[in-house]
């Protein structure tokens, strides 16, 4: 067999499969397999870059590789993930033809497939290309490393798995970085209060754990780890206590470095601290007509937890065994059950903690924003970090949302790929071989449809007091009887089946209410308000806007215990949020020149040298990568129109004025060695390599004249 290294597509790059003659699923896999196994970690299929996790440490990302993919000609280079990074950050600039315009490099693959790592060298490999090394630059370099600490852990499949999407903005002027955004997306906070066997809780607990000296521990209020039951894992050997506590150092020096105040860090600290006490406080089994009571054991919890907390310990205490409401001008206490006060407790420690990480986010971006020069126009580089399809054992709302961001990344890749190609094909009247491809906007209309979508409906339920998750299905049942891609749960199952463009998943719904509800137990909003911890404070004052970011109120409006109904009424559903937040990144995406990494993974014992078969077959066709193999190969990929191509190349024909016409193309094209165009009505076709070649004859051109 010839290798894959060798053979050289019409572009002249080594290790582009859409070169190959005969590439069908067999060939891809052989391919892609044939060069993991020499560490050609990197394969392309045309623009679209596949990474093969090596799950060991390659030499491929030092400072010389860094140069060499600096440069605007990377296609004699092997395939690289700097590439990628070179090519969107040349085409914002619009050194790569077509005008400056924002970009978009979207990394997907299933959990541990290395899209963080491919995220991570992306963002290092622009910050190289604008070269400044300035303090901007530095400070962006940190915001992985501080997310990674509160929002990612240890799971089976990976063990530094991100527990939450991100997408993030790269804002320049010129070539120029001036301010980074970032959004994130469905941070899995019930992470925090639980975690499966195997599975650990964020990793910021155990840095904290380990990097804290003994006096800062006893400032935090914070013991032994075995003794809290949020925090599960062993803490084990030497090296692992090491390694976190390097870890814990360097969260500290981001969280400096990006300018967050010693104070914050403090608060935010003891604020974690307190998360982990409140874990502790359990309860006896209640009895008839009086209140839950807090184990006696636990009560030194519940002391360290409102003392953590800055808030007054009875205050905190009736959060916990009872809520509040006013009914027509009156106060009623209701009693909790021991499990209604279990749920209270862990739902206050998810909400304090993902009001923490919300806050660290926002104040990243508002550390970061820009500091522009309103003369120049601003353009941007985003990348976007977010979870695969998932299809566990037992899915949940949570894989529900997940599923729903990959339906609609799925749909734009289609979009990009084949509908543009497709339309373009029709429109200049060109020959078009049919292709077939799961057009997946039925499933996103199942999902989505306004009012009858499955989103909407499980709004509409949660607006009920007396809804349950059974007639919630009930309703699903009998609003998508007869769609083919809903099937209701056999037997007497709680749940329902979709299927995806990747497969049919089966969820559960148990807890989807309540998770779509998502509110905040009894008072315990106006009690964290009035929190002597002026964070805390803050984060509580702060509410949850349409778009994902926090909006301060003033605070002497609220009225602490007061409050809870008017913001329950006024909240809006964690589905609604989340379909309003993808909406954005959409928008975002679709108003952007896309660039699309694929990442796969190997093997599932996270071993170097392996390849499943099975499994990465299974990827590519997740991944739709398959189906494109055949478009690329086939189609045409730049289809610049005549006038637009006659003004960028006429310097090619060496004479003053030519007009900008079809003939004058044609002549342009004849003039060079170019082969495998098509001229359609009004616009010109080009496969993807093109573009590169007649860059390589402007430049031939431009240097005889010199
Ligand atoms: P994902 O974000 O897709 O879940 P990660 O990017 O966190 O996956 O990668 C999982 C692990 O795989 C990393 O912690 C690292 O050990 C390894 N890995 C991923 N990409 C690379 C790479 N390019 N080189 C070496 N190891 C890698
Ligand atoms: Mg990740």
């Amino acid at each position: 067999m010839v290798s894959l290294g060798e053979r050289c597509s019409p572009s002249g790059r080594a290790g582009d499969l859409a070169a190959l003659s005969e590439l069908d699923e067999a060939a891809l896999l052989s391919g892609l397999r044939e060069r993991f196994l020499s560490q050609d970690i990197y394969t392309d299929i045309g623009d679209i870059l596949i990474a093969v996790n090596p799950f060991q440490p390659l030499p491929l990302y030092g400072r010389e590789v860094s140069e060499r993919y600096q440069s605007l000609q990377t296609d004699s280079l092997p395939p690289h993930i700097f590439a990628v990074a070179g090519r969107a950050y040349h085409a914002m600039l619009g050194r790569r033809g077509g005008g400056p315009r924002n970009q978009c490099i979207l990394v997907s693959g299933e959990s541990g497939a290395g899209k963080t790592e491919s995220a991570k060298l992306l963002l290092q490999q622009i910050m190289n290309l604008c070269k400044g090394n300035s303090q901007l630059e530095q400070q962006i370099l940190q915001v992985n490393p501080l997310l990674e600490a509160f929002g990612n852990a240890q799971t089976v499949m990976n063990d530094n798995s991100s527990r939450f999407g991100k997408y993030i903005q790269l804002r320049f002027q010129k070539n120029i970085v001036r301010g980074a955004k970032l959004s994130e997306y469905l941070l899995e906070k019930s992470r925090v209060v639980q975690q499966d066997a195997g599975e650990r809780n964020f990793h910021i607990f155990y840095y904290m754990f380990a990097g804290l000296s003994s006096e800062e521990k006893e400032i935090y209020g914070l013991l032994d780890p075995s003794l809290y039951r949020y925090v599960s894992g062993q803490f084990g050997t030497q090296n692992v206590a090491q390694r976190w506590k390097d870890k814990y150092q360097e969260v500290c020096n981001a969280l400096d470095m990006v300018g967050f105040q010693e104070q914050e860090q403090v608060d935010m600290q003891t604020i974690l601290a307190g998360v982990l006490s409140l874990g502790n406080v359990t309860f006896d089994p209640e009895e008839s007509n009086g209140p839950v009571k807090v184990s006696e054991a636990s009560k030194g919890w519940l002391k360290a937890a409102a003392g953590q907390f800055g808030v007054q310990e009875d205050e905190l205490l009736k959060c916990l065994v009872c809520t509040m409401s006013v009914t027509r001008g009156e106060q009623i206490q209701r009693f909790h059950t021991q499990q209604q006060a279990e749920d209270a407790r862990d739902s206050i420690a998810k909400m304090v903690y993902g009001r923490v990480f919300g806050w660290i986010v926002r104040k990243i971006n508002e550390l970061l924003a820009e500091n522009v020069d309103p003369e120049v126009e601003l353009r941007e580089i985003g990348i976007l970090d977010i979870f695969g399809f998932e299809n566990f054992p037992v899915n949940r709302f949570e894989q529900l949302c997940i599923n729903l961001a990959n339906e609609q990344l799925q749909h734009f890749f289609n979009h990009h790929i084949f509908q543009m190609e497709q339309a373009a094909y029709k429109e200049e009247g060109l020959p078009w071989e049919t292709i077939t491809f799961n057009n997946n906007e039925p499933i996103l209309n199942l999902l989505l449809a306004k009012p009858l979508g499955l989103l909407s409906l499980l709004d509409e339920q949660s607006a009920f007091p007396q809804a349950t998750d059974k007639t919630f299905v009930d309703k699903l049942n009998s609003s998508f009887k007869g769609n083919l891609h809903f099937q209701p749960a056999r037997g007497h199952v709680l749940g329902f089946s979709i299927t995806h463009y990747a497969g049919k998943v089966q969820y559960d719904a148990r807890g989807f209410l309540e998770k779509n509800r998502d509110t905040l137990p009894g008072n315990v909003r106006g009690l964290f308000i009035s929190s002597v911890t002026p964070l805390l404070s803050v984060l509580f004052t702060a509410t949850v806007s349409r778009t994902g970011t926090l909006m301060p109120h003033m605070k002497a409006k609220i009225i602490p215990g007061a409050d809870d109904k008017f913001n329950s009424t006024r909240k809006q559903s964690v589905g609604a949020q989340f379909r309003h937040s993808l909406m954005v990144l959409m928008e975002r995406l679709y108003s952007a020149n896309p660039h699309f990494v694929r990442c796969v993974k190997p093997n599932s014992q996270k071993e170097p040298g392996v390849v499943d078969n099975q499994m990465v077959l299974l990827q590519l066709q997740y991944n739709g990568l398959l189906e494109t193999i055949r478009i690329r190969r086939d189609g045409f990929s730049w289809r610049p129109f005549f006038e637009e191509f006659a003004e960028r190349y006429a310097i090619l024909l060496v004479k003053p004025g030519v007009s900008l016409t079809k003939e004058s193309c044609l002549e342009i094209l004849q003039s060079t060695e170019l082969k495998g165009w098509i001229c359609g009505k009004s616009r010109l076709f080009f496969k993807y390599w093109h573009q590169e070649q007649l860059a390589k004859c402007v430049e031939r051109l431009e240097r005889a004249a010199v």
